[in-house]
């Protein structure tokens, strides 16, 4: 079975190295392909106004000076000869719960490989104030495999993706892996921090505080809030269906 791995923390990133552990649990054919530098933030958002460098770190191992959808579209067409079975990206320093998935990077890797028609799984590990640093890895490192196995030949339709979060605790305190829907925080960005740089122009530089939100039950939110990993199918299928009718019915005549 081969395997890409890509992230959007970077090539460098220790989450990407807890990926790889998890990884070898299931073949030894794994490839990465991920940014040179942090994206976190950049979505499903694919570099056109300027040109794309490959770097070769190792046999198999690849970064791109773009985005994680530029890493695995160069991973793709220029770094494996043939398609691999599973797309990896993670593991995320930092939650995508919710509709934090729309900004995630490590999601739309994902999504990128769901489009290409291969297998796609995110993980992300949740941290806290109090839960932070490499430390918080070992729950990812613990739990990953127990929740990849039967990730790996469970039926998925076309362009569906999996969507994993860890918990923030240690491995031997959570209770277990939920399939969940995925939930909404109450909305707010955060904060907009305004500064003023060292020419005297004004800056802003967005904030990731910690977004509130209203428990719903059988959510990803409410799953971590529990102590469980949460595994979340997603499509790219974006059509509210329920409403298609009344729309059309406004242009209708
Ligand atoms: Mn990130």
């Amino acid at each position: 079975m081969r395997i890409l791995l890509t992230n959007d923390d970077g090539v460098h990133a220790p989450g990407l190295t807890v990926l790889e552990e998890i990884a070898r649990h299931f073949s030894d054919d794994i490839w990465i392909c991920a940014p040179s530098e942090e994206q976190s933030g950049a979505g499903h958002s694919l570099t056109l106004n300027r040109p794309v460098r490959l770097q070769q770190h190792g046999e198999r191992r690849f970064s791109v000076t773009g985005t994680p959808t530029d890493s695995v579209t160069l991973g793709l067409r220029k770094v494996l000869d043939a398609a691999p079975d599973v797309i990896l990206s993670g593991v995320n320093h930092g939650a995508n719960l919710g509709d934090d998935i729309t900004y995630s990077g490590t999601v739309s890797a994902a999504i990128e490989g769901a489009l290409a028609g291969i297998r796609s799984i995110a993980f992300s590990q949740v941290y806290t104030r109090q839960w932070t640093g490499n430390a918080a890895f070992d729950t990812a490192r613990e739990w990953g495999p127990k929740v990849l196995a039967p990730l790996l030949d469970t039926p998925l339709p076309q362009r569906t993706l999996i969507n994993v979060n860890f918990p923030p605790r240690t491995p031997e305190t959570v209770k277990g892996i939920r399939a969940v829907r995925q939930g909404f925080h109450d909305y707010s960005r955060g904060t907009v921090v305004e500064g003023r740089d060292p020419r005297g122009h004004t800056y802003y530089w967005f904030g990731l505080d910690a977004i509130e939100h209203t428990l719903d039950h059988g959510t990803d939110l409410e799953a971590i809030d529990e102590g469980y990993v949460s595994v979340t199918p997603l499509h790219l299928d974006l059509t509210h269906h329920a409403s298609l009718g009344n729309i059309a019915g406004r242009f209708a005549g």
